[in-house]
């Protein structure tokens, strides 16, 4: 279990950057119109929740300050507890979307926890079923998962 937020590479890089060249700050900074391209399915005053581009598992969310930090100290206290509000929505979302057996969240801070972007710190929300290791296979980096992440984008967009 140890392993689990630390395998994905994070190619939408790609696509939106900020100024700074960070893809969370590009998506952050993004008008609201593009939302579905950028898979964002809430914002806040101080964060954002997007899906996580290579899921390990379908529904498997970030919660991201808009502020661009590597560390929590970083953040003041109205970031950190909208962080905590919308981490406990994200909770009460996936339980109710997809019923899974129990929900993961955790940071990886620092290239050495598996950062996948380490610049800028975000909180993994990933439901989990008993069977879950069993029932996707991992090729590579790459979880074959049940479902697309735009239908995953359609089905918690709006519950927030
Ligand atoms: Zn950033």
């Amino acid at each position: 279990m140890d392993h689990i937020f630390s395998p994905w590479r994070y190619a939408y890089v790609t696509s939106r950057k900020g100024d700074d060249g960070c893809v969370l700050c590009g998506i952050g900074a993004a008008a609201p119109s593009s939302d579905e391209e950028s898979l964002v399915v809430a914002r806040g005053d101080q964060a954002f929740v997007v899906l996580n581009l290579y899921p390990y598992n379908s529904g498997h969310l970030m919660v991201v300050p808009y502020r661009h930090a590597s560390h929590l100290g970083d953040l003041d206290a109205a970031v950190l507890a909208e962080m905590g509000r919308l981490a406990a929505r994200a909770e009460a979302v996936l339980v109710e979307v997809y019923r899974p057996d129990g929900v993961n969240l955790g940071m990886n801070l620092g290239k050495a926890a598996g950062a996948g972007i380490e610049d800028h710190l975000h909180l993994h929300v990933v439901p989990r079923w008993i069977a879950d290791t069993n029932f996707m296979t991992v090729a590579g980096e790459t979880r074959v998962l049940p479902e697309g992440l735009r239908e995953t984008w359609r089905k918690l967009r709006g519950r927030f």
